[in-house]
């Protein structure tokens, strides 16, 4: 599919579009896969998300925005070095990055010296001018396009703040110690693109301990936004952030991942991508096949957000199919 910028942008809609209508239509059921026991340990909790402790200077955002408070909505995270803090994510609203900011003043004594933006999703990227309140410096990194839809999209965002953005490569690389790396004293932290969700995707790693902020590309227990993807490399670009070693993920949207859970997504992508193929063959309207589409009981819950996901993510697979 070629890249169409002026279509792209017209027909681009955030996550947080989607969660806030899913916060008003979602069944109580669906809301407890979202309350899922954590994997970390809780060290604040507030109305729109949980901070919790992963590892020795490592936390993660667990936003909670079904209550329909959407301060952080999107997940997020920092990682702390000897000389500084990293941030993952801006968050959906400048409010989210400041929270955060003092946050990570208590846990660590600085506040965060980096934030990372793992695409141009509004509920990941527009709140980023928090982590520079007061004049506070906080260097940007994000890839090209992803601070140019940010800049282009967002008009709460200070331009003159992007415009200081560390440029990303967003060339996907052929092995994961290519990456762009960023020292924090004592711990290293690697910038990978990998693409699928939007035209253009990081995901924020560390060796050891093994753990991944997977941005969008994974959303646990809930079913993913095809709106920007490309479906072929997204379920290439999920297989290929998982680790054979025990790792922790975490992803975009939903609780804290093991392997069995990113096992688990990749087998729904799987089955979508199966469904869609089958329907197209068969000459049925992606809108109708989305329509009757039902994933198989054997994967288990997933929350599913608004009735056009099903439809978006047969239409996304139909315009890879005709191309
Ligand atoms: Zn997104």
């Amino acid at each position: 599919m070629t890249f169409d910028r002026r279509a792209f942008l017209g027909k681009t809609v955030t996550c947080a579009c989607h969660l806030a209508l899913a916060a008003s239509v979602m069944p109580v059921a669906a809301r407890k896969v979202w309350a899922a026991e954590t994997l970390g340990h809780v060290v604040a909790r507030e109305p729109f998300a949980t901070l919790e402790k992963i590892a020795d200077g490592v936390w993660a955002v667990i936003s909670q925005p079904l209550n329909g408070d959407r301060t952080t909505l999107a997940n997020g995270g920092l990682i702390a070095g000897k000389n500084a803090v990293l941030a993952v994510e801006g968050f959906n609203g400048p409010a989210g990055a400041e929270w955060l900011a003092a946050k990570s003043m208590e846990l660590t004594g600085m506040r965060p010296t980096h934030v990372v933006l793992t695409h141009h999703h509004g509920d990941h990227a527009n709140g980023v001018s928090g982590f520079q309140t007061n004049g506070a410096q906080c260097a940007v990194h994000a890839t090209a396009m992803t601070r140019d839809i940010v800049v282009e999209r967002d008009a709460k965002t200070p331009g003159a703040l992007l415009a200081r953005t560390t440029t990303l490569s967003a060339a996907v690389l052929l092995s994961n110690t290519e990456a762009t790396r960023i020292d924090l004293g004592g711990r290293i932290v690697k910038i990978i693109p990998r693409g699928g969700h939007t035209q253009s995707d990081v995901t924020v790693e560390l060796d050891d301990p093994s753990i991944v902020f997977c941005g969008d590309l994974v959303w646990n227990a809930m079913f993913p936004n095809y709106v920007d993807t490309t479906p072929s490399k997204f379920v290439g670009a999920v297989r290929g952030l998982k680790r054979a070693k025990d790792t922790l993920y975490v992803p975009g949207h939903g609780s804290l991942a093991k392997a069995r859970e990113i096992d688990r997504y990749i087998a729904m992508l799987t089955e979508v991508e199966a469904g869609a193929r089958k329907a197209f063959k068969a000459g049925v309207s992606a809108e109708e096949a989305g329509r009757t589409f039902m994933l198989s009981e054997s994967l288990g819950p997933w929350a599913l957000f608004s009735n056009v996901f099903y439809p978006r993510a047969f239409e996304a697979w139909y315009r890879e199919l005709k191309a």
